[in-house]
């Protein structure tokens, strides 16, 4: 499902995040300040509609940690104003992200911390989610929006990076970073941040491309 979020949020064109204690805890310390220009990069490069802003107060998007040793975030998507009254139209007003707080991996020399290349995979995974996409929009393959990626270990954790599941021409596994969003997923954001059409008369300026000639036009 791809729910939008609340107009006013919606028209911003950004996502203020916050991070609390967990976040900014080892192993997690600089990744969502990481997380943010990463998505921001892909962001322009595709056209998303959605920035990030970190700020330190009166955030839309909460990151924290929750007591786990899996590789599974989570982004609760939230419905509802600070009073508790559901939105009028059931849009998304707030997202709480977690991740785990000791994330390991199993590697053939045992388990230990995966490293931060799929800390960040995984930050940015959860920050699409909170773009207003739920679980069902997950990728098949190809970028960092599968629902259960595997990890490619590296000779230390510096060097595990997230697999997008596609082979290169040598039959390895392509891993991220650096990071990759399909075109499949790109639009799912663009869809959820398109530009509001519907806005009451006399609040917004008509839009120059409603008034410019298309082929069939003039
Ligand atoms: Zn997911």
């Amino acid at each position: 499902m791809i729910t939008p979020w609340r107009d006013d949020i919606r028209r911003r064109g950004q996502l203020r995040i916050v991070e609390l204690a967990g976040a900014g805890s080892a192993p997690w310390r600089g990744l969502v300040a990481r997380a943010v220009t990463a998505f921001n990069d892909l962001s322009s490069a595709l056209d998303l509609g959605v920035t990030y802003r970190r700020v330190d107060a009166d955030a839309d998007v909460t990151v924290d940690t929750y007591a786990n040793q899996s590789l599974v975030g989570r982004a609760s998507i939230r419905r509802e104003g600070p009073a508790g009254r559901p939105d009028s139209e059931l849009r998304v007003t707030s997202v709480a992200i977690t991740v785990p707080d000791d994330p390991l991996t199993s590697t053939p020399a045992g388990r230990r911390r995966v490293g931060p290349g799929v800390l960040l995979a995984m930050m940015v995974h959860e920050m699409v989610h909170a773009c207003g996409l739920s679980n069902s929009e997950h990728s098949p393959s190809g970028d960092l929006f599968q629902a259960s990626p595997d990890v490619l270990h590296g000779t230390t954790a510096a060097g595990d990076k997230m697999s997008t599941g596609l082979r290169d021409a040598s039959q390895q596994f392509i891993g991220m970073p650096p990071l990759l969003l399909t075109e499949q997923t790109a639009a799912k954001i663009r869809q959820a941040w398109q530009p509001l059409t519907a806005d009451a008369p006399g609040t917004r300026t008509p839009r120059a491309s409603s008034r410019t000639a298309g082929p069939a036009g003039y």
